[in-house]
């Protein structure tokens, strides 16, 4: 009766995020109720796997008493600080110098943000300030792949390229443009690894050339397109594109929002090939969920561009009162702690080596069209024919459908409406617990 009336309160006055209303009123909300480790459990006792950490963020599990402790301690001695006016907190302090440290070399500047999508936007305004500062105020046009996301804010969404999110949201983006993504399974140069990364060079180069770099300012990407369906691009392709921007005189900006905090195994995917982009953007992973957070790094140099630039007397027009909450970078620093001194970072690349494992074995199912996996991140794209990679019809509502059948098998993961699965579990996932997510995933 009670959860009745929680669905019916629901339907008549939550907006959600990314959903179809009316659909969604009529379905009815899953009221989530609780959680432990990997588990979490519905108002009406059903008991889920969670093979998404919430979403794609809970890295470290769920019930981690020390981060509700360090939450709890710091509301009691200190609940909020504002970073203007020259204010500042402890944690806050603490996190930054430890991100700046952990973070590729040479970003040793942090923003703190209240998630991803404002990360975005703050690195925008960033690389817009910081050209302006320095002299060169042409240099407005920026450049992101299709598919990629950004998160859904006014500015930061142009440069998700992803059509879900521009539809009835046509404001102007005349200066948002984008590349094809590197997918590998439905490109014409195919598992070549090393024509598909020329392909990329050669697309960004021509966007660039057709821009004029003068005019350019930098280049987006996510190490791994997490929103696209997990396409996971060749080793080497981050590389050779940070490497071209470089030559092409634009910034590099990787979004490791979905990326960071050991999510394809080193703490950020950048790492993996040696790469330092001039900046980064994180959330997700860096609180893993339990308070919101996001940040955006920088380097030295762009920071002294914009700190030295003609009007340094005056403020810097950019800020949220939430920047660098005390909570959060609390919790952050606890979540640090746990993927590192607490070994969670090395039990999920552990755990990445067995769920890569077990996705080989789904390639002889009949409906698996390719299977793609950066560590404990991982993408299955279910065609209705192999040899043709036929899409399920857009009039069957296989994501709906896809959820449905987990749902009654006790199993949440991400179902996109292409028909891809995207799975993230926890890091902190043990050996039996993968394994009960792979029998029920098949
Ligand atoms: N960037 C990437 C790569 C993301 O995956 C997301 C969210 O999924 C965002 C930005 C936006 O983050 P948020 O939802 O915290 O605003």
């Amino acid at each position: 009766m009670y959860l009745n009336s929680l669905i019916e309160s629901d339907r008549r006055h939550l907006i959600h995020p990314v959903s179809a209303y009316r659909a969604h009123e009529a379905r009815g909300a899953t009221v989530l109720a609780s959680a432990q480790g990997m588990y979490v459990t519905d108002q009406s006792g059903h008991e889920l796997l969670d093979a998404f950490a919430g979403l794609w963020c809970v890295n470290v599990g769920y019930g981690q008493e020390s981060i509700v402790s360090a939450a709890a301690e710091q509301m009691r001695r200190l609940p909020y600080a504002t970073g203007y006016f020259s204010f500042a907190s402890e944690p806050t302090i603490r996190l930054a110098e430890r991100l700046a440290d952990l973070s590729p070399e040479g970003l040793t500047r942090v923003y703190f943000t209240l998630g991803g999508s404002d990360a975005v936007d703050s690195a925008i305004r960033f690389i817009v300030h910081y050209f302006n500062a320095t002299g060169r105020p042409a240099k407005k046009q920026m450049i992101a792949l299709d598919k990629g996301y950004h998160g859904s804010s006014s500015t930061g969404a142009g440069l998700t390229g992803l059509p879900a999110f521009h539809r009835q949201f046509d404001l102007p983006r005349a200066w948002q443009h984008h590349i094809p993504a590197p997918y590998a399974y439905r490109s014409e140069v195919g598992a070549d690894d090393a024509a598909l990364i020329a392909q990329s060079v050669a697309q960004l180069r021509a966007k660039v050339e057709e821009l004029g770099a003068e005019n350019v300012a930098a280049f987006f990407a996510e190490p791994v397109q997490g929103s696209a369906g997990v396409l996971v691009p060749p080793r080497g392709w981050l590389k050779a594109m940070r490497d071209t921007c470089r030559e092409l005189d634009i910034l590099f900006v990787a979004d490791e929002v979905i990326t960071g905090f050991g999510r394809t195994g080193p703490l950020f995917a950048c790492e993996s090939e040696g790469v330092s982009p001039d900046l980064m953007t994180m959330a997700k992973g860096l609180t893993a969920g339990y308070a919101p957070m996001g940040a955006v790094l920088m380097s030295e140099a762009i920071y002294a561009g914009i700190a030295d630039g003609p009007d340094n007397h005056l403020p810097i027009g950019h800020g949220f009162t939430y920047s660098g909450h005390p909570v959060s970078a609390a919790v952050g620093l606890e979540v640090l702690s746990l993927y590192l001194e607490g070994g969670i970072l090395a039990n999920g690349q552990e755990r990445g080596g067995q769920l890569q494992a077990g996705l080989a074995g789904l390639l002889d199912h009949p409906l698996v069209g390719n299977v793609r996996s950066a560590g404990m991140l991982a993408g299955i794209e279910l065609v209705c024919d192999k040899a043709a990679k036929t899409r399920f019809a857009g009039e069957i509502d296989i994501s709906g459908k896809l959820s449905a059948a987990a749902y009654a098998r006790g199993l949440i993961f991400r179902a996109f409406a292409d028909g891809t699965i995207g799975l993230a579990p926890a890091l902190s996932c043990s050996e039996a617990d993968m394994g009960h997510l792979l029998e029920r995933l098949r």
